[in-house]
């Protein structure tokens, strides 16, 4: 429990942002005395300029495109114009109320916010302007940054996530670097919002993570929206004057834009707070825990995106709660990380959960792995929203189902299913023998499952 001034507590966490306050959260609720220590603002990336600001852009998005498309459905609109204030204006409002509502949550829980910069003074102390906070446990959760390239400096017309988001202007123009979730995601807000959009990407897919079927149609979409991309070759260096980027690659090929968006992934927020003079130790930056995510120094545990692997705020909330509940001896299970359900949240969406056919063919071996494809085609409601797909099954052979992939409008919300089915080790049968609701994307699903038990309904094969 905490001492008369306030200082001792069960457990101090560092970062406020989804790992941190999931973790605070759920230890308070188990009885411990926690403090909460928060440079900036609790909800961290995620909240304030991640998850929930970008997904505010790709809903405003779509209804730019169907303000274009209602003709198609015989509803006659047009799209006047994107006004930017009045887009970021509703994103604050997201953003606003949900700020509040963690605020009233954290408060309600007793949670003791230190509102400062923390730094790891002792193996059981974080240091905040000068004060000194002890716990008997410590979560580190200090989160990410947005990383750029050797040479290449953020300011001006070369941004991140964290300058796009704050924009008040349409670009006409756009060089998105990197063509992973970030950078796919803003790529479609901006294609939505009028821009020309162009994605350089030095791998050979774009959302390159995923299955490969599933980059394959997220290119040939992309490609059909009219936004380009350029695979396989390595960025080599922009200029920028007053009309806008210059950006060159390794092959000699150029192009120019209004602004270049760097989206090549995010890096550790760990440097200079600490850590290694703990005797913590830094791979890269990541801090490297067990699979408890105790980092072996003292009662020191790390969550969210300063460890290493998927870098989303729903593992970052699930490794909260573990540490909060291994610290209160709980023993929960340990969090299997393929097991986590990953959305790309563009026109089209990507989601998927489990192993990729190509993985799952190195882990089990290519015999023992079966697929199945169930196109969206099939399915009533893809076609009511006009949107194209599939579902891929990774099954291991005469197994459970070990992987569920998607593309299609909408489909972040099946992934839900996706993940218990691969979660709780569904064979086919057991998910074709439940009923799903007519006419729903989620009815592909089931329609997948029913093909992979041998017995397909709206399948033509
Ligand atoms: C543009 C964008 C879109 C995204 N979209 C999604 C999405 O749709 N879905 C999804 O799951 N994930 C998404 N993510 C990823 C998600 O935001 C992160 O995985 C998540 O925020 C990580 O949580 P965290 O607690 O590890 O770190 P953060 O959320 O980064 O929180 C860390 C907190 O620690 C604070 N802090 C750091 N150092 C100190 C210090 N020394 N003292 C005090 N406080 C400190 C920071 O101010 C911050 O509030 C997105 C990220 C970006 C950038």
């Amino acid at each position: 429990m905490a001492d008369t001034n306030g200082t001792a507590f069960d457990i101090v966490v560092l970062g406020g942002g989804s790992g941190g306050y999931a973790a605070a959260l759920r230890a308070a609720q188990l009885g411990k005395s926690v403090a909460l220590v928060e440079a900036d603002k609790v909800g961290g990336t995620c909240l304030h300029v991640g998850c929930i600001p970008t997904k505010a852009l790709l809903h405003a998005a779509e209804l730019a495109d169907h303000a274009r498309e209602g003709a198609h459905y015989g509803v006659h609109t047009t799209l006047e114009k994107i006004d930017m204030a009045g887009v970021n204006e509703y994103k604050a409002t997201v953003i606003g109320r949900l700020y509040k509502g963690l605020q009233g949550l954290i408060k309600s829980r007793n949670i003791t916010v230190f509102e400062g910069y923390g730094k790891l003074v002792a193996k059981d102390t974080v240091e905040v302007d000068g004060q000194r906070i002890t716990g008997q446990n410590i979560i580190l959760g200090t989160g990410s940054y947005a990383r750029t390239l050797p040479g290449l400096e953020i300011g001006g017309r070369v941004i991140t996530s964290d300058q796009a988001l704050q924009l008040d202007w349409v670009p006409k123009s756009v060089i998105v670097l990197g063509g992973g979730v970030i950078g796919s995601e803003f790529a479609s807000v901006w294609k939505s919002f009028g821009a020309d959009v162009t994605i350089i990407e030095a791998l050979p897919h774009l959302v390159a993570n995923e299955d490969e079927a599933l980059s394959k149609a997220f290119e040939r979409q992309f490609r059909k929206r009219g936004i380009t991309f350029n695979l396989g070759v390595r960025f080599a260096g922009v200029t920028q004057d007053d009309n806008g980027v210059h950006v060159s690659l390794e092959d000699g090929k150029t192009f120019d834009a209004e602004l270049l968006l760097v989206a090549v992934g995010r890096g550790p927020r760990t440097s200079g707070l600490g850590y290694e003079d703990q005797g913590i130790t830094l791979d890269r930056g990541f801090v490297i825990t067990n699979d408890r995510l105790h980092t072996g120094v003292g009662n020191i545990y790390a969550v969210g995106d300063i460890v290493p692997g998927l870098q989303l705020a729903h593992r970052g909330f699930a490794q909260g709660i573990f540490v909060a509940e291994e610290i209160a001896g709980l023993n929960p299970a340990t969090i299997v990380e393929s097991g986590i359900p990953r959305v790309t949240y563009s026109d089209p969406e990507v989601a998927s959960v489990g192993l990729t056919e190509a993985r799952a063919k190195e882990v089990h071996g290519a015999d023992n792995v079966e697929i199945l494809e169930y196109n969206l085609g099939g399915n009533g409601k893809s076609q009511i929203l006009g949107t194209q797909g599939f579902v891929k099954l990774v099954r291991q052979k005469d197994g459970p189902v070990i992987g569920v992939h998607m593309i299609g409008a909408r489909v972040g919300e099946l992934i839900g299913e996706g993940q218990l089915i691969v979660n709780w080790e569904a064979y086919p049968e057991d998910v074709a023998s439940l009923v799903h609701a007519h006419p729903t994307q989620n009815e592909a699903l089931g329609e997948a499952h029913l093909a992979l038990a041998g017995k397909p309904l709206h399948a033509h094969n």
